[in-house]
């Protein structure tokens, strides 16, 4: 027998053994945001998380999704990309904020406080009926993005009511935020959906990325895409709802956990 075997074989098993638990870990967080009422994980369209062939995450997944009739060599120009993770070795993660629903006051004081940047994904209604709310995030120099002006699932909709719903948010930000020169190039489509009518419409309005999402944080807790842990560029979901803090909590515990920072999502994904 030859003993060089084992090690080997249970390198392989381990390696099983973890890509079988990033499955479940992408179903479940797939089912923890369909509770959410927001945003959840739907693979229409949709890039998806893997792991290469060690096991490892993949870093960056731009998954350039295409139109129709369009060469595939000229996707390189205007093209909207979706981005699940950024590729990055810097040791940061993202925080991502949707909807709007809830202005929870103590959301705000916990990212004033920790100096914690996030990126803010917005309905139409949240910003009428809350714009001040937001005012204050962008007082310390959180971006805003479309995330549609009445959060339907874009899949669902023809290209102008997709361009409606992207762009005319965008436009609603921009009549409401322009001054501040924090209106950004990103959108996020509500539960991740999207097909080739959503990049046409991104497209014509200059959308430059569709952010999605590897880590939701929810009730207290984080749900990974892949692995048990936060690892450099993971991007994390959380909404406005009444536990905001206590998520934005776990956000921090967690990428002290790992020893990461969390950073501004504008600064990795800038406008090209
Ligand atoms: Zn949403």
């Amino acid at each position: 027998m030859d003993t060089d075997d084992t090690p080997e074989t249970f390198q392989l098993h381990d390696d099983q053994a973890r890509r079988r638990s990033a499955r479940v870990a992408v179903a479940v967080l797939a089912l923890g945001a369909v509770g959410l009422g927001g945003c959840a994980l739907s693979p229409a369209g949709s890039g998806e998380l893997r792991e290469d062939d060690a096991g490892q995450a993949v870093d960056e997944l731009r998954t350039g999704l295409r139109v129709p009739g369009v060469p595939s060599d000229s996707d390189s120009a205007e093209e909207p990309t979706v981005l699940h993770r950024v590729s990055t070795d810097d040791p940061v993660v993202f925080v991502t904020l949707d909807d709007g629903t809830h202005p929870d006051p103590q959301a705000l004081d916990l990212v004033r406080e920790q100096d914690m940047p996030v990126s803010l994904f917005l309905n139409e209604d949240p910003v009428r009926r809350h714009g001040d709310y937001f005012a204050q995030y962008l007082a310390l120099g959180d971006h805003v993005h479309s995330h549609t002006r009445t959060h339907p699932d874009l899949t669902t909709l023809g290209t102008d009511a997709q361009t409606d719903e992207i762009c005319g948010m965008a436009e609603v930000l921009d009549e409401t935020y322009g001054a501040t020169g924090q209106v950004g190039p990103l959108a996020r489509t509500p539960y991740g959906a999207s097909d080739e009518s959503t990049l046409r419409a991104a497209e014509s309005c200059g959308i430059e990325h569709l952010i999605h999402w590897s880590v939701v944080a929810e009730d207290g807790g984080l749900s990974y895409a892949l692995g048990d842990g936060l690892r450099p560029g993971d991007i994390v979901l959380a909404h406005f709802t009444p536990g905001l803090a206590e998520d934005l909590e776990a956000v921090r515990d967690a990428a002290d956990e790992a020893e990461l920072e969390v950073a501004r999502l504008e600064d990795y994904v800038p406008a090209e």
